[in-house]
């Protein structure tokens, strides 16, 4: 599950008037403390299982690839402002808002997926849905961040190429109508934007 910008900054509001928790870095777009975040859930909590599938199980091509065999669906669809995305196990459905493109869209998608790959929930009943939440998030940005995983899964699922950061272009430049364009052009403006993390 992925909530919206909106609703998480209404959100921390209210846990930072309730206690300064860690959860408050969860609720951040800002990659560098969401970095921080990790880092510091990995030295305090060591135990948590996910840090073992994390190095044991990454979020590689062949998980994409494995999930779109299991019949599993990314699908932009109607919902609710306060929600990016829903991670629909029973259905096997990555369930994305569809007011999202861009960079929000496909943070997204690659969060749901590391729901999948982790067995992470963050669903709110759970009192650690917070930190998995943020895990998911974190591990989502990186592989996302990598234009062979992120081409893979747009492909893979189907969904509608979108370009907006240095990664997105390094992995569709060339594809349909941008190879008739300047690419040179291109490839310096989406370098100066670079690869968009938060
Ligand atoms: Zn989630």
């Amino acid at each position: 599950m992925a909530f919206s910008n909106a609703y998480k900054s209404l959100f921390l509001n209210i846990m930072l008037m309730e206690e300064d928790t860690l959860a408050s870095a969860v609720h951040n777009d800002d990659w560098k403390k969401l970095d921080a975040y990790i880092s510091r859930l990995q030295i305090e909590e060591p135990s948590m299982d996910v840090w073992k599938k994390i190095e044991g199980k990454p979020l590689d091509a062949e998980f994409i690839d494995g999930m779109v065999a299991q019949k599993w669906k990314a699908v932009p669809e109607f919902m609710h402002l306060i929600l990016d995305g829903i991670c629909d196990y029973v259905n096997k459905v990555l369930r994305l808002n569809n007011f999202l493109s861009g960079y929000g869209r496909d943070k997204t998608l690659f969060h749901e997926m590391a729901h999948v790959r982790y067995g992470i929930s963050d669903s709110l009943n759970r009192p650690d849905w917070h930190k998995n939440a943020a895990i998911a998030d974190w591990v989502g940005r990186k592989s996302s961040a990598d234009p062979e995983l992120l081409s893979r899964a747009i492909f893979d699922f189907g969904l509608e190429v979108q370009i907006y950061d240095l990664a997105s272009y390094n992995a569709f430049h060339g594809i349909g109508k941008l190879s008739f364009r300047d690419s040179g052009r291109l490839k310096k403006y989406y370098e100066k934007i670079g690869i968009l993390m938060d």
